[in-house]
């Protein structure tokens, strides 16, 4: 039996935080050490300039910054292809005929893309651009060229796997059973808060923990961390359900320690300050590994590029072959 194909990926816009590893990065290691699946990553730049259109440079500098985060986490090039969307020229027709099975209004019903509207309107102000509204079809695309069939989202993201499968279906309907339709899975990852406690960890709101950042770097983010506003002497008696040092112990710390900060805090009996450094030390833990082979890769660019070449010739070779059904079904395939 053939395996299944996963197909997930990331913008480009800025290095991964702890954020993206508990959220997709951690699932996508185990799903691809499991063997069962032939996952394929991409490093979606086209994706990035929809809205970076006016910042080349963030999206190009962000490409390799990102790949070296996912070698240094455990992706392996071995077991998963990595590739940049950009380099697969077949998406963008792709793209091109799927916007003729889409209407605007759909478009602009779908929940995902309603609700980054409203975040990017700085950006956009009141008129969004015609890239941007129809990502999700660039986004079927990206699927349907390499065959992808499962593809492991967080909740907020299933109206675009929805999208998808509706395009397939109305291509399928109309010439013929060409396209594998995808299956989402939620993904096991969580959504992580920001260190401040908003619902979100992002650059834009400065409160991420990056992969790469050094151990002063993460020493000084834990310091700054929001604790329980009304703790102001260490006897004061805490509550550290509302503290974003005991929301990150529970990832980072063991459950003994846990327990012991839990009721420690409870009863007054420890520290904000002292907390927190124990906090870091144990985020330093985790991260260090990952630093380590993210400096590797630092000094090895060249791997990087061969990673990116093989991974991006091997999505192209897939793409060749979707597209070449894709153009006999739709009778494009001229002089063939
Ligand atoms: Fe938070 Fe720890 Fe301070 Fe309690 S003692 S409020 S858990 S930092």
């Amino acid at each position: 039996m053939s395996k299944k194909r996963i197909v997930t990926g990331d913008r480009p816009t800025g290095r991964l935080h702890i954020g993206h590893y508990f959220g997709s990065l951690k699932s996508r290691v185990e799903m691809q050490e499991k063997g069962e699946y032939e996952p394929y990553i991409l490093v979606a730049d086209v994706q990035a300039l929809t809205d970076n259109f006016n910042n080349p440079e963030k999206v190009r500098n962000n490409v390799r910054e990102v790949v070296m985060d996912y070698l240094s986490i455990g992706i392996d090039p071995k077991k998963t292809t990595i590739y940049i969307q950009s380099l697969i020229p077949e998406t963008a027709e792709l793209t091109v005929f799927y916007s003729n099975l889409v209407t605007i209004a759909r478009l602009e019903r779908n929940p995902t893309v309603k609700t980054e509207i409203a975040q990017k309107r700085d950006l956009f102000g009141e008129s969004v651009t015609y890239g941007f509204l129809g990502y999700p079809v660039s986004q079927a695309a990206d699927i349907t060229a390499m065959d992808g069939t499962l593809i492991p989202v967080g909740e907020d993201q299933l109206p675009l796997i929805e999208q998808c499968r509706e395009i397939v279906r109305k291509f399928n309907s109309i010439y013929g059973e060409v396209l594998k339709e995808p299956e989402a899975v939620l993904s096991e990852g969580k959504r992580i808060k920001g260190l401040d406690g908003n619902e979100k960890m992002g650059k834009s709101l400065g409160n991420a923990i990056y992969l790469s950042d050094p151990e002063e770097v993460v020493n000084k983010k834990v310091m700054s961390a929001k604790t329980d506003p009304n703790r102001i002497k260490k006897d004061d008696l805490g509550n550290p359900d509302i503290c974003m040092v005991y929301y990150y112990h529970k990832l980072f710390s063991t459950d003994e320690e846990c327990k012991a900060v839990c009721k420690e805090c409870k009863e007054g009996k420890r520290g904000c300050v002292a907390c927190k450094k124990q906090l870091a030390k144990n985020i330093n833990s985790t991260l260090e590994p990952i630093r380590e082979k993210r400096k590797y890769y630092e000094e090895r660019p060249e791997l990087i590029d061969d990673i990116l070449k093989k991974g991006t010739e091997k999505a192209r070779k897939t793409a060749k072959e979707t597209m070449k059904k894709v153009k006999k079904a739709m009778m494009l395939d001229y002089f063939e």
